[in-house]
C-alpha cells in the first residue's frame, strides 16, 4: 500500500498556482506528499523567484513541470491561444508523467487534485483510474454560474457558443449577487474568438467536474451562503489564506521585494493605501498616469505594486518627475509579499482589481477595499465586496472610460472617513477565521476529504 501521494495540477496562471500551492501546503501539514505540476515556463519563473527570495519549499512538495504547447517566446497572456495550447498538449504529457511516477520506485499517485479550470487533468486521472478532487480557487458563485450554462442557454440568456445577445442583469438564485450578462466570466475575456474558446473550455470543464469525487472551493459558507445553497455539490474549504501559509513561499512567478515591510514598519497604524492589481492586469498609459497622480493628490502614504509589465509602455511609465515628488510618502515595488503587507497594521485600505485571491486575502486581514475590476470573476467579486459584504466602494469610470484622479481621491476619503467599513471588514475577518478553525464548516469539509484521501 502506497503512502498518500497527491498530484496537484493547477491551471497554469499565477492566480491559480498560488492557491493550489496553499492547498498543497495544508496537505503536507497533514502528512501527505505532493507532486506539484507547473508548466515548464512557469516552473522556471518559480525556481528563479524561490532562489532570489532565498526560500525553500517543504521537502514533501516536489516541483515538476510539463510543456504548455507554446514556444518560450510566445505570449501567455493571449488567453484563447494559451487555453488551446495547454488543452492540446498537457493531457498527454500528464498521462506520461503519472505513468512514469507509478512505474518508479517511489509512492504511486493515490489522488489527483486538479484545478476545476484544468478539467483535462481530471479526464486523465479517470482514464488511469486514480481518485480525483476538483479544486476551484475562485468564488463558488462563479462555479455555480459555470454549472448553470445549460440552463442559461435553455432560457435564451446566452447562445450555444456563450455569446450574449443583449446585456441584462440576472440573479442565479435568491440572495445571490446580480450579474451583468456581458460581464460573465467568458464574455469579458479578450476578443470574440477568445471568448468562445474560454466558453468551450468551461463546457468541457463542466463535464470533467462530474468525474471528480469531490468539488471543493477556496471560499467559506459564511461568505457565499446563497451560492453554496444553490450548488450544494461545491464544498467550501477556505479561506485557505486564513488557515495555511502566511510567510511560506507559495510558487510566485516574481521575486518579492520585502524591503516594503521595513518601510511599512515606519508608517503609523492604518495610514497606508496598498495598491495592487494581481498578476495579469495591464493598464494603458493614460490610466496608469491618472492613478499615479491620484495617489500623489491623496496626500496619504501608499505602497503600489508596479509589475514590470503593468503598462504597455516599456520605458519609464510615470509622469515626469513623479518618483522624486512622491519619494517621501510613496513606495513602488515590482512584486510585494502581499499577504504580509495586508496583515501589516499600517495598512488602511486596499485599492484592488478584486481577483479572488486578493479579495480573500484582504478579507482575511479585515482590510476595506476600493474596487477596480478588470475582467474574469472580478466584477462579481466587486459586487460581493460592495453590495453584499459592504466592505468597500466602487470606482466609477468617466465618459472616456477612465477612472479620473478626482474620483480615486474622493473615494479614498469616503472609505477612510467612515469607520463602518473597517468595522464590517473586521467582522468578516472573524467569520472567515471561524470557518477554517476546528468546528467550522470549511475545516470539517477539509478534514473529511483528508480522511477519504488517506483511506
Ligand atoms: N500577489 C503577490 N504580490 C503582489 C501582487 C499579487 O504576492 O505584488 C499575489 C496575491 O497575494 C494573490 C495573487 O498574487 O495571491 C493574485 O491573485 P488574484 O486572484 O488576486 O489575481 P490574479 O493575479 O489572478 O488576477
Amino acid at each position: 500500500m502506497s503512502n498518500p501521494h497527491i498530484l496537484a495540477v493547477p491551471f497554469p496562471t499565477q492566480g491559480h498556482v498560488i492557491p493550489m500551492m496553499e492547498l498543497s501546503q495544508c496537505l503536507v501539514n497533514h502528512g501527505f506528499t505532493v507532486t506539484f505540476v507547473n508548466t515548464d515556463y512557469n516552473h522556471k519563473l518559480v525556481v528563479n523567484a524561490l532562489a532570489a527570495d532565498e526560500s525553500q519549499l517543504s521537502d514533501r512538495i516536489r516541483l515538476v513541470s510539463l510543456p504548455d504547447g507554446l514556444e518560450p517566446w510566445e505570449a501567455r497572456h493571449e488567453v484563447g491561444k494559451y487555453c488551446e495550447a495547454t488543452q492540446r498538449v498537457m493531457p498527454g504529457k500528464l498521462e506520461e508523467l503519472i505513468e512514469k511516477i507509478n512505474q518508479g520506485e517511489g509512492d504511486k499517485v493515490t489522488c489527483v487534485i486538479a484545478d476545476e479550470s484544468a478539467g483535462w487533468a481530471l479526464e486523465v486521472a479517470e482514464k488511469l483510474n486514480i481518485r480525483r478532487v476538483a479544486f476551484f480557487p475562485g468564488p463558488a458563485a462563479i462555479l455555480a454560474l459555470q454549472f448553470s450554462i445549460p440552463k442559461l442557454i435553455h432560457q435564451g440568456i446566452i447562445n450555444d457558443d456563450g455569446t450574449v445577445s443583449r446585456s441584462q442583469m440576472i440573479q442565479l438564485a435568491p440572495d445571490m449577487p446580480t450579474m451583468k450578462t456581458t460581464e460573465f466570466l467568458w464574455a469579458c475575456m479578450g476578443d470574440l474568438t477568445e471568448q468562445k474558446i474560454v466558453f468551450q473550455l468551461m463546457v468541457r470543464n463542466n463535464k470533467a467536474a462530474k468525474l471528480a469525487e469531490w468539488i471543493v472551493c477556496n471560499s467559506a459558507y459564511e461568505l457565499e451562503p446563497a451560492a453554496f445553497t444553490m450548488a450544494p455539490e461545491i464544498l467550501p474549504i477556505g479561506p485557505l489564506q486564513a488557515s495555511s501559509r502566511l510567510g511560506n513561499p507559495a510558487c510566485y512567478f516574481w521575486p518579492q521585494d520585502s524591503t516594503c515591510l521595513q518601510w511599512l514598519d515606519q508608517q503609523p497604524p492604518c495610514s497606508v493605501i496598498y495598491v495592487a492589481f494581481g498578476s495579469t492586469t495591464v493598464y494603458d498609459q493614460t490610466q496608469f498616469q491618472e492613478l499615479a497622480l491620484a495617489l500623489e493628490l491623496s496626500q496619504r502614504s501608499f505602497l503600489w505594486v508596479v509589475r514590470p509589465d503593468i503598462t504597455d509602455k516599456t520605458s519609464d511609465p510615470y509622469p515626469e518627475g513623479y518618483q522624486d515628488r512622491v519619494a517621501s510618502c510613496g513606495m513602488m515595488v515590482g512584486w510585494a509579499p502581499q499577504q504580509k503587507v495586508l496583515a501589516h497594521p499600517s495598512i488602511a485600505c486596499f485599492l484592488s482589481h478584486c481577483g479572488w485571491n486578493s479579495t480573500i486575502e484582504g478579507l482575511s486581514n479585515g482590510v476595506p477595499f476600493l474596487c477596480w475590476p478588470y475582467f474574469c470573476d472580478q466584477f462579481l467579486n466587486e459586487s460581493y465586496i460592495c453590495d453584499v459584504w459592504k466592505v468597500g466602494l466602487k470606482l466609477k469610470k468617466n465618459e472616456n472610460g477612465i477612472i479620473p484622479q478626482g474620483e480615486i481621491k474622493s473615494k479614498v476619503e469616503q472609505l477612510l472617513g467612515d469607520e463602518n467599513f473597517k468595522a464590517r471588514a473586521s467582522k468578516l475577518k472573524e467569520m472567515g477565521m471561524t470557518s477554517v478553525k476546528e468546528g467550522g464548516q470549511s475545516h470539517r469539509n477539509f478534514k473529511n476529504i483528508i480522511e477519504w484521501m488517506k483511506t
